[in-house]
């Protein structure tokens, strides 16, 4: 491009950083102010626009027309405040920004996918203007976060955990696609909205619906061959019957079911530092029986069976609370993945009666359902435990099960608690916790890095029970002392190398890795990295 045009786009645009001889020679003399700026100069004026938003969404809004503006100088901001940022550009901000999509609706993103594309997928894929994409993130917007069905405004949380990919795990921008499949919503406040951005029709489902992934699936594939795909906030049946089907021949893997679970298991590496226990002596008790909790229970299963418990010894560690109840072996009709836990166990309907009865060391909150987590529940875990493990990881904030003021104030300052949304610091009796963020953003930007650097042809098992362990291992003993389980989001690019580098590891010792292996896989990995600078177009 040259010209007006370079001003236009996002990928080129340099703003008012453009040097004299670039403006000289590219055209542009006259059409920029005339005063030159250096990145920092801009970084500062984007902050201190940023401070004088009223709102967090007003800051969404913002940053994403940045985002469409000049995406050097997103990511730089991004990178250099990822602590105060990852709130407005991801969770919980970006679960307000879905449910306003359509009204804050100003520059397309991504790639929307409808039925009536059917037999068209590939030649929409071509559209893009990018040809080398190596991860996409594709979600059908059914189960968005804890907030449900958003249908097209979904698009929302693919674009967020794109720009995570960047900023956290150094994924060039151009390399990632977010995907929306739109077959309609069944939320019937967007069906009344006349700026809705997506199908007005209730879902479709059935096998128009399993044709259209599976077209999608398969154009992506031969459009960008061996690229990455994310499943994400498919609902429930989907999320499984997806991965089940494709997760042996594609290079693909479901965020809310492995992501989450291997951010969960690495809290409780970390947990296990500050208690002494091993992984092997605990007894955990999930609410909610879902992606996040199922895909949790069978990892932590996979880490206590490298401990050396048996399948069976190590499933009935795990212990599920769903919708209607403990999931006992005497309750009728439970679906394919609850039945591996169901136990021997009298029916209980009630969470807190059942903390009583099975007595766990952790209580993990993955339902969506805010303030289950009461202050009986958390005085039982803390009268059971002397330091009891509680994990708040619903999102957004709204669905905390609890929020860290309740879990210190509720557990006299012992619990070991993490969240899936950040919380501010807390003072009980004048110590200070410093609560982390148990969300798969320590993990996919890591893992996504890590399958592209080897080209993995399929992202396994133990590549999340790695991601899980590498996470721990980062946490300082610092971190440990106020309360912070995991690593401070400001060294969340380190930590994600650290992955990337371990999954090309198991990449390559599994034989799924495409390419040769680098002497060094760490410098090799660091140099693929993507750093926010300006490049000389001259
Ligand atoms: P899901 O597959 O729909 O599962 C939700 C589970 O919660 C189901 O088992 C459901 O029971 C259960 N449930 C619903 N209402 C309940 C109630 N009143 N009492 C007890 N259980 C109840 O959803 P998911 O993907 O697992 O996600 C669940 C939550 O986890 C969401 O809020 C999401 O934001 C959060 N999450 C957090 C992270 C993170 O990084 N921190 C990652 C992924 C997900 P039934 O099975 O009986 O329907
Ligand atoms: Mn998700």
């Amino acid at each position: 491009p040259k010209n007006f045009d370079l001003l236009r786009n996002p990928s080129l645009n340099k703003g008012t950083a453009f040097t004299i001889e670039e403006r000289e020679q590219l055209g542009l003399s006259g059409l920029l102010p005339p005063k030159v700026h250096t990145i920092d100069e801009q970084v500062e004026r984007i902050l201190y626009n940023l401070r004088k938003k009223p709102t967090d969404m007003e800051r969404y809004i913002f940053l994403t027309s940045l985002q469409d503006r000049n995406k050097t100088l997103f990511y730089r901001v991004l990178i250099d405040n990822i602590e105060d940022l990852m709130p407005i550009v991801y969770t919980p901000t970006v679960g307000q920004a879905c449910l306003e999509y359509g009204q804050i609706f100003r520059r397309p993103r991504g790639i929307y996918i409808t039925p009536n594309d059917s037999g068209k997928i590939a030649d929409l894929l071509g559209n893009w203007p990018h040809k080398d994409i190596r991860v996409i993130v594709v979600t059908d917007g059914e189960r968005i976060l804890g907030l449900g069905d958003l249908g097209a405004d979904g698009m929302g949380i693919p674009a967020g955990k794109l720009a995570l990919y960047t900023a956290c795990g150094g994924i060039h921008p151009s390399l990632s696609l977010p995907v929306t499949i739109d077959v309609g919503t069944n939320n019937e406040t967007l069906l009344n909205d006349p700026l809705y951005i997506g199908m007005k029709h209730p879902r479709i489902r059935g096998q128009v619906y399993q044709d259209l992934v599976d077209e999608f699936i398969m154009a992506a594939q031969q459009v960008y061959p061996g690229v990455l795909i994310q499943f994400e906030d498919f609902a429930n049946n989907n999320a499984f019957n997806f991965l089940q089907k494709y997760r042996d021949d594609i290079c693909c893997f479901n965020d809310d079911i492995q992501g989450t679970a291997s951010v969960t298991l690495a809290g409780l590496f970390s947990a296990m530092r500050i208690t002494g226990g091993s992984l092997a002596d605990q007894r955990f008790l999930f609410l909610g029986a879902g992606e996040a909790g199922i895909g949790t229970g069978d990892l932590a299963v996979s880490a206590m069976m490298e401990d050396g418990l048996s399948l069976e010894e190590a499933r009935k560690r795990c212990w599920f609370v769903d919708s209607k109840g403990l999931i006992v072996k005497s309750r009728e009709g439970l679906s394919g993945h609850k039945l591996d836990y169901a136990h021997d166990h009298e029916p209980i309907t009630d969470f807190l009666a059942a903390v009583e009865a099975l007595k766990p060391t952790a209580i993990i909150g993955v339902s969506g359902q805010p303030k289950r987590f009461n202050q009986a529940v958390v005085e039982a875990m803390s009268r059971i435990n002397e330091r009891p493990i509680i994990f708040s990881l619903s999102n957004p904030t709204s669905k905390a099960e609890c929020t860290a003021e309740e879990a210190y104030n509720w557990s006299d300052g012992r619990a070991i608690f993490a969240s899936g949304s950040p919380f501010d610091q807390v003072v009980y009796k004048g110590k200070k916790f410093l609560p982390a963020q148990g969300n798969n953003v320590y993990i996919f930007p890591g893992v996504g890095m890590g399958v592209m650097a080897s080209r993995a042809s399929q992202v396994t098992n133990e590549m999340f029970l790695a991601a899980a362990r590498t996470v721990a291992k980062e946490v300082s003993e610092t971190d440990l002392r106020i309360g912070r389980i995991f690593p401070p989001l400001p060294r969340i690019r380190e930590v994600s190398l650290a992955i990337a580098v371990e999954v090309a590891e198991i990449a390559y010792r599994q034989g799924l890795a495409s390419v040769s292996r680098p002497d060094n896989l760490e410098e090799y990995i660091a140099g693929l990295m993507y750093e926010p600078e300006y490049t000389s177009y001259v």
